[in-house]
């Protein structure tokens, strides 16, 4: 038999916007022996994670669980469990996960209104307002934090005219949660999508959502139904009932009500990893977590800026937890972050569609977000673009780094 190596990863040093470096609290946390689902044990640490889920939304909603699989399964999960074949699904776009949002929405057969804006910028809330009152969606879908362009949306009275219109609002906060303020009741948010291998530092493979009464009240609704049409022995309509069983919200929360309906088998490591991935955050505690976000952004682009390099996108809406750099005239991208990787073990993100080839990502999310990365990171791209020769102000950006820092985090103009 062919013999393979030992399965040795290397320590890498993550800077992108996902997945990130994990504490290694959450990893000793998923070498934890196995229980059953239904070991009361184990279904304590499900409540528990379901308690620590609600702080971390910010809210009282009494669903907030994880869906097993990555991120944008919890956001196939809530679209298909809300959206009913001909309903109006209106979704603001301004970078590449929008387009997801639309992608997912027109395979639940909805009929799709599209706002767009030029990537690198944002709406003005008033723009949405707007639209929602004038072409009266069922849902209104949107992303917080957009990773691809590293900007963020705000929802200023969003959350309100949705309410006016009867409209369900579906947020996709995967990047943000964790890292920057979510605040789900506050902001009247019907369903919010969560990610775990980005700021809140656990790896890949689940997906934490909330939902409000708004949202049960559609999903009981379809389930009503469908329980109708098999008790008149009638075939399942499509379209009426919810086109998958493994995303469907009205089983999903049986199974993680006190009935515990049985539906899926919990990813029982994954959630012994999520449970401490929040027991994390909580402890640091949610208002510390996200000044700590700022503190290092700030330091990177301090650093970033007096190297010479200029940012990509609307600085008033930037997203904290991820930096994007233009690439400066002539150089090979790639070629600059294959030798971050092969020389200094660090890696940051490309870009994708109309932005490949023009800008670098730095991600600065969860467990990453410290000043040791902030400081490797600035130190060895000085090093890696002067090898390309490009001209740059050697020996600002530590310099400029180290200040900030040494001056406590002090908000530095750039
Ligand atoms: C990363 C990301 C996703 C997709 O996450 P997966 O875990 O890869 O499924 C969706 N939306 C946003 C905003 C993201 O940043």
């Amino acid at each position: 038999m062919k013999s393979y190596r030992d399965l040795s990863p290397s320590l890498r040093t993550i800077m992108t916007p996902g997945p990130v470096e994990v504490d290694p609290r959450v990893l000793r946390a998923m070498s934890y022996p196995i229980l059953g689902q239904f070991d009361p044990e184990f279904t304590e640490l499900m409540n528990e994670t379901m308690e620590m889920l609600r702080d971390l939304f910010q809210t009282k909603n009494q669903w907030c669980f994880p869906i097993d699989g990555t991120s944008r399964s919890g956001i196939e999960a809530v679209l298909v469990s809300v959206i009913e074949p001909g309903d109006k699904v209106l979704v603001p776009i301004y970078g590449r996960f929008g387009n997801l949002l639309v992608e997912i929405s027109e395979r639940c057969g909805a009929e799709v209104i599209m706002l767009e804006r030029d990537w690198g910028a944002v709406f003005d809330p008033e723009e949405i307002i707007e639209a929602i009152h004038r072409d009266k969606p069922q849902i209104v879908a949107m992303v917080h934090g957009e990773t691809s362009t590293g900007c963020i949306q705000p929802f200023d009275g969003i959350g309100a005219a949705c309410r006016e219109t009867d409209a369900l609002l579906v947020v996709d906060a995967v990047a943000t949660i964790g890292g920057v303020a979510v605040e789900t009741d506050a902001w009247q948010l019907d369903a919010v999508i969560g990610g775990t291998q980005k700021c809140l530092s656990v790896p890949s493979g689940m997906a934490p959502i909330t939902y409000n009464e708004r949202v049960e009240a559609k999903v009981l609704r379809r389930k009503t139904i469908e329980r109708g049409l098999r008790e008149k022995g009638a075939e399942a309509k499509p379209g009426k009932t919810v086109a998958s069983n493994y995303f469907d919200l009205g089983q999903l929360q049986d199974y993680w009500s006190p009935k515990r309906l049985n539906h899926h088998t919990e990813a029982t490591s994954m959630l012994y990893a999520l449970r401490e991935g929040l027991r994390i955050v909580l402890q640091e505690r949610l208002e510390e977590r996200f000044a700590r976000h700022r503190r290092h952004e700030a330091a990177l682009v301090a650093g970033l800026c007096a190297m010479g390099l200029s940012l990509y996108g609307d600085p008033d809406c930037k997203l904290p937890v991820v930096t994007c750099i233009r690439i400066p005239n002539g150089v090979d991208g790639e070629s600059v972050r294959a030798m971050l990787l092969n020389s200094f073990g660090i890696e940051i993100a490309s870009s994708f569609g109309p932005l490949k080839g023009q800008i670098w990502r730095i991600g600065t999310m969860g467990f990453s977000c410290n000043q040791k990365n902030v400081l490797h990171v600035l130190g060895a791209l000085e090093a890696v673009l002067l090898w390309h020769g490009v001209d740059i102000s050697a020996g600002k950006a530590l310099q400029a780094a180290l200040a900030f820092y040494a001056r406590k985090g002090e908000e530095l103009p750039c």
